[in-house]
């Protein structure tokens, strides 16, 4: 899609305004970005659809209630991370985390959950196509995602997106 200069921070509004409407009101929502936050280049629809499917998935990990937590902060990466989808160059980032304390991924399905079609819900809940489209589209915009999970405890999913050159 079209690439513009986009602003996180707009973004989350948007986002808490969808949860804060729809979501059951035993999870509760934590919305914190850095002051300063610096701006992707990018696909402003694709990229709120990527954060509410998180935001979606992170519910469904949350059936009796929970903590809903989505960060935003400037990040400078030195070295590649551990673990992360695809690779992940050095350079300067935005990280987007969103935080669950539900149900966990067990280690061995961790790498599993990007396939297309790969659900563990019913299929009248979960096409599966969740995961596999937001690596698309964080990929297509030059950046990666990362996922630690805890069973039992909670999962945090991060998305890191290049930061938008300065214009001149
Ligand atoms: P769907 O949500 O339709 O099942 P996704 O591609 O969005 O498909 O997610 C794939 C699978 O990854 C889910 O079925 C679930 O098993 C696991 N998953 C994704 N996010 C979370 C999360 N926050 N907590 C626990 N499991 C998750
Ligand atoms: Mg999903």
């Amino acid at each position: 899609g079209e690439r513009q200069p986009v602003s996180l921070s707009d973004l989350f509004n948007e986002i808490a305004f969808i949860i804060n409407g729809t979501f059951p009101k035993n999870i509760q929502l934590h919305l914190q970005h850095s002051p300063g936050l610096n701006l992707v280049l990018g696909d402003p629809t694709q990229l709120h659809q990527v954060i509410l499917n998180l935001c979606v998935n992170a519910r469904d990990a949350m059936p009796t209630g929970g903590s809903l937590k989505i960060t935003a902060e400037n990040i400078q990466l030195h070295a590649p991370l551990i673990g992360a989808q695809p690779e992940s160059p050095a350079g300067s980032y935005i990280v987007c985390q969103i935080s669950d304390t539900g149900l966990g991924i067990q280690p061995e399905l961790l790498d599993r959950i990007f396939e297309p079609f790969f659900s563990t819900k019913g299929p009248d809940r979960g096409t599966g196509l969740g995961l596999s489209t937001a690596l698309g589209i964080i990929r297509s915009h030059g950046g990666f995602i990362r996922v630690e999970s805890t069973p039992g405890q909670g999962s945090t999913f991060s998305i890191y997106l290049p930061e938008a050159p300065l214009s001149s």
